[in-house]
């Protein structure tokens, strides 16, 4: 079965995402740690979240992601902001082992005018100072677009970063098929990209697949994500990747705008369980 689900809202408990998933025909999702923009997140309800668990035990959920606020920026010129980052990436984590053995994304960052290197160690020793060899989540590096100076706009720079990582058990990744084609990645040979992927980072490490379109053509550096089939990589490509025999069990998460004001989710699952490429 297609392990497949969406972003949701934190807003209503997460037993309430539980319940939204499923009337959706979603059997995994994400959500947002904390406010996207950044702030303190909200205390953790364990009743909540135990039933939550529940549920996703009783209807065989996938792996669940949780997102990083997109101002977690740990390689920043500025010294404050990179601590800021490790006390919201470490807080988030502690809070995390309420829901265990799930995934927490985040976004290497961007290294401002410091340059790649520096940049990727800041990020390395951000993930060496926050990782403990207790925790059950495993933290992933999403792949980025290469918007301004954003790192992870390629697998060797995403591979860079793992390198310098202690505690690698910890760690996986996320590819965005938005991000990867904005960066430059042609995903009309997916079976390709997937043979690079295995030869720079290792396949084991591919554990999410955000599921998004591009309204912008392949290397235009921008991140503006599609719905399915409205945009530049099309519905055929993504509904091949949702199917990609070799990488079956990894959660594919859509990411995909609103559209009239009303969330696509339900019928893009839809489609993607009915329409076998
Ligand atoms: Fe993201
Ligand atoms: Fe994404
Ligand atoms: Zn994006």
């Amino acid at each position: 079965m297609l392990n497949i689900g969406c972003h949701l809202s934190t807003s209503k408990g997460f037993k309430n995402m539980g319940k939204e998933a499923l009337s959706i025909g979603a059997n995994t999702f994400q959500f947002f740690t904390r406010n996207p923009r950044g702030g303190k997140a909200k205390d953790i309800d364990a009743k909540d979240v135990n039933e939550l668990l529940e549920i996703m035990k009783k209807n065989n959920f996938a792996t669940i992601l949780a997102h990083a606020p997109y101002t977690l920026n740990g390689c920043s010129a500025d010294e404050n902001t990179r601590k800021f980052a490790i006390e919201m990436m470490a807080d988030d984590l502690v809070r995390m082992e309420y829901l265990p053995n799930n995934f927490y994304n985040f976004h290497p960052g961007s290294h401002v005018k410091q340059g790649v290197d520096i940049g990727i160690d800041f990020i390395a020793q951000m993930l060496n100072t926050v990782l403990k060899p207790e925790q059950t989540t495993t933290v992933l590096l999403e792949t980025m677009a290469g918007k301004g100076t954003e790192i992870g706009r390629s697998f060797e720079e995403i591979a860079q970063i793992i390198e310098k990582v202690e505690l690698k058990d910890h760690l996986g990744v996320c590819l965005d098929t938005c991000h990867i084609h904005d960066a430059g990645y042609d995903l009309s040979n997916f079976d390709a990209i997937l043979d690079e992927f295995d030869q720079v980072i290792g396949l084991d490490r591919l554990l999410v697949v955000h599921l998004n379109d591009s309204k912008n053509v392949k290397g235009a550096h921008k991140d503006r994500h599609a719905n399915l089939g409205l945009g530049e990589i099309g519905f055929d490509i993504l509904n091949g990747i949702a199917h990609n025999e070799r990488i079956k069990d990894v959660p594919k998460i859509l990411e995909t705008p609103y559209i009239d004001g009303k969330a696509p989710y339900k019928e893009e699952i839809e489609q993607l369980r009915a329409i076998k490429p």
